[in-house]
């Protein structure tokens, strides 16, 4: 028999959070039943319930930065056993065996990895997310916490730690390298953070003034009012990589235009789904540059992710919340109002 739990969820994209009751899957030889302890939210959760993407199917369970504890295994689990600090980001399953699943890149799974909300299993059934009290899910999909790492400020690293860790380490974030971030809330903290970490020359590119102490206090070098007509005239010709979080469009010819030869802009943000940037391709072709993507990381990379946390003393900053300000939160995220991710208590669902 399923178990029952319980969790919040959206009934559609203006309704607000209720209490309900959910099912978590009886456990298979290869599943991990987890207590959850804390849930980040990410922009994506409110893009999600809010249907900016299209397509989200209702009622929705949100939450994909998860940190807890492992209460029950499959017979067949060796990864991890009963008790052990982990965390579950967006990925609970993929088939394992195609080309981008050997290669660790499970994100890119030929036949189509299962995210934690807004996605159905291989069995057929959608799968609920992280702001749940329990979930349930593939042994591969889970990571260890290294202790050291407190679980409330290790949920985010689930994915806006990957996601930005990813990209700094295929890119060469690192001494000697110059890292542009280009807004400063859940996933652009998180690059300055690890990017000050791998020893890169960081800068801030924020349209809000009053996160400049922030951004110094986090160890970035510089700070660029990007709502400051001019602000980034100084600074043409000067980045090796340029990591995009905003989701809202932005002139790409202008930050390409701030990369040195050879240098690379990679968008994380995901604007709504009807969004098209317009760039011209000289902004390209003149100084060999770089346009990319980048979607959150493998499992063997969000490991090594972690324990680099781990070693650095790495956490998100956080401000803690009960289940019931999930709504208040999701509209101050909206706001860029979080200094810089929430979570919730799981205790509080
Ligand atoms: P967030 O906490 O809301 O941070 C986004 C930041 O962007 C804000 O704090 C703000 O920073 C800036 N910003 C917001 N609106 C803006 C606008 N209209 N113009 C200019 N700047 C604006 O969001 P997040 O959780 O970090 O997520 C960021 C994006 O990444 C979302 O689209 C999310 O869905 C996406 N995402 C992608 C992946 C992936 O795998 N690629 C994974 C996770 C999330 P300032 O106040 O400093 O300007
Ligand atoms: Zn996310």
């Amino acid at each position: 028999m399923p178990t029952s739990v319980t969790a919040r969820a959206t009934a559609g994209p203006s309704e607000p959070f209720t209490q309900v009751t959910i099912e978590r899957r009886d456990l298979g030889p290869h599943d991990v039943k987890i207590k959850v302890h804390y849930a980040g939210i990410c922009h994506s959760d409110i893009h999600t319930g809010r249907d900016e993407w299209a397509g989200t199917h209702f009622p929705l369970v949100p939450g994909h930065e998860v940190a807890g504890t492992v209460e029950e295994v499959g017979e067949a689990v060796t990864k991890v056993k009963v008790g052990d600090r982990v965390g579950v980001g967006v990925m609970v399953d993929s088939c394992g065996e195609c080309g981008a699943c050997t290669d660790g890149q499970e994100q890119f799974c030929e036949r189509g990895m299962v995210e934690q909300y807004n996605s159905r299993g291989y069995d057929g059934h959608w799968h609920d997310g992280g702001y749940s009290t329990h979930t349930v899910v593939k042994d591969h999909f889970v990571c260890h916490i290294p202790e050291g790492i407190g679980l409330d400020v290790a949920a985010p690293l689930m994915c806006a730690g990957i996601t930005t860790y990813s990209p700094l380490k295929r890119w060469g974030a690192g001494p000697g390298k110059r890292v542009g971030v280009v807004g400063l809330g859940g996933l652009g903290h998180m690059a300055v953070k690890l990017a000050v970490a791998m020893g890169a020359e960081v800068a801030v590119l924020s349209r809000t003034a009053a996160k400049a102490d922030d951004a110094a206090a986090l160890g970035a070098q510089h700070f660029l009012n990007t709502s400051e007509a001019g602000a980034l005239k100084a600074h043409r010709a000067s980045f090796d990589l340029i990591i995009n979080t905003v989701s809202a469009p932005l002139d790409m010819s202008g930050l390409l235009d701030l990369l040195r030869r050879g240098g690379a802009v990679v968008n994380v943000g995901a604007p709504p789904a009807d969004t098209t940037i317009p760039i011209h391709p000289f902004s390209l072709i003149q100084g060999d540059k770089v346009w990319a993507g980048s979607m959150i990381g493998g499992i063997a990379r969000t490991q090594e992710m972690l324990d680099f946390c781990a070693e650095h003393g790495i956490g998100a900053d956080i401000e803690l919340i009960s289940a019931d300000e999930i709504d208040t939160a999701w509209d101050r995220v909206v706001d860029s109002d979080v200094r810089y991710r929430f979570v919730i208590d799981a205790a509080t669902i």
